[in-house]
């Protein structure tokens, strides 16, 4: 199999590639029903303060459930992209963790975060970006307490087209956190250029925290520039008492990990 590209250069798929491909199209058509047809619903992971073990914000992730399969995000998420069908999921999934933010406030919580995680081609189309300043601005909520995620992946393609839309989401109200940080290319020195208020650990660090010494090293130095530089640093992926016990050791403010919570349906947190 082999497909003309370009000058005469023809490139060749292998069977493998063959089948994702297929099986990636059917997945593409079951997503188109899956938001009438209930599927997608959304999970709460609760953030805790490390040092008071309090509940101080929950990350908003989506799940879809198919014919009683669990696919999970990292599967769907680029086919989303891919067609375009991001674009309505993320449109739903925003309007639905502000309806849920205004709950807490209704109930007298104002001080619980939410944080949407945003992908990439989200932020950089432009009919999508006005949509969802627009949905940000309906809401009565305080927004101040809205995070809105980005990883690393989404900023580096154009550093200054990226910078540009994540201050008008700042300009809404909303803080911005770098999501997996510690994966991608970004350096400590990149970040001050950045709009961002949080820095996300990524969870392939947390984990190496216990047998690497070098990443044990680097981790105590992101927490302490952070700190002086007046970043949050939330740790993602905590699952064990000694991954805690190190960040608490080196004032990291907020984790989450299964250790503390799994993502859980809202009725589920216990507060
Ligand atoms: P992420 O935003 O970095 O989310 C963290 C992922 O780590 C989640 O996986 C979460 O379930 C998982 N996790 C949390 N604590 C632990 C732990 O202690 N151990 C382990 N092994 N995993 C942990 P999930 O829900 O499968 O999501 C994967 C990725 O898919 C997310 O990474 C995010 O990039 C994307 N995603 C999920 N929900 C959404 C969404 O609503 N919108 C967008 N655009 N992307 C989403
Ligand atoms: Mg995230
Ligand atoms: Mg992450
Ligand atoms: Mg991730």
């Amino acid at each position: 199999k082999a497909k003309r590209e370009g000058k005469g250069r023809y490139v060749f798929y292998s069977e493998d590639i063959m089948q994702l491909y297929a099986e990636n199209n059917k997945l593409a058509n079951k997503l188109k029903y899956a938001l009438d047809n209930s599927e997608l619903i959304l999970n709460y992971q609760p953030q805790y303060n490390l040092e008071t073990g309090k509940i101080t914000g929950l990350e908003v992730l989506v799940r879809w459930i198919h014919d009683n399969k669990f696919i999970p995000p990292s599967k769907f998420i680029p086919i989303a992209e891919e067609t375009g069908q991001i674009y309505e999921i993320e449109y739903w999934i925003i309007e639905s963790s502000l309806r849920q933010k205004k709950i807490f406030e209704t109930m007298g919580n104002y001080d619980m975060t939410i944080s949407i995680n945003l992908s990439s081609k989200s932020l950089c189309s432009d009919i999508n970006f006005n949509n969802l300043e627009k949905i940000f601005l309906s809401y009565d909520v305080d927004y101040s307490h809205i995070i809105v995620e980005i990883t690393e992946t989404a900023i580096i393609s154009d550093i200054h087209f990226a910078v540009n839309r994540l201050k008008k989401l700042r300009d809404l109200g909303v803080k911005i956190a770098l999501d997996d940080f510690g994966t991608g290319y970004s350096s400590l020195t990149h970040l001050k250029e950045l709009p961002i208020d949080i820095v996300k650990l990524d969870r392939s660090f947390i984990q190496s925290i216990e047998e690497d010494g070098k990443d044990a090293m680097i981790i105590k130095s992101i927490l302490y520039l952070a700190l002086d530089l007046n970043y949050e640093v939330v740790a993602e992926g905590i699952e064990t008492e000694g991954q805690l016990e190190f960040l608490k050791k080196y004032k990291c403010q907020t984790g989450q990990g299964f250790l503390l919570s799994r993502p859980v349906p809202i009725e589920s947190i216990v507060f």
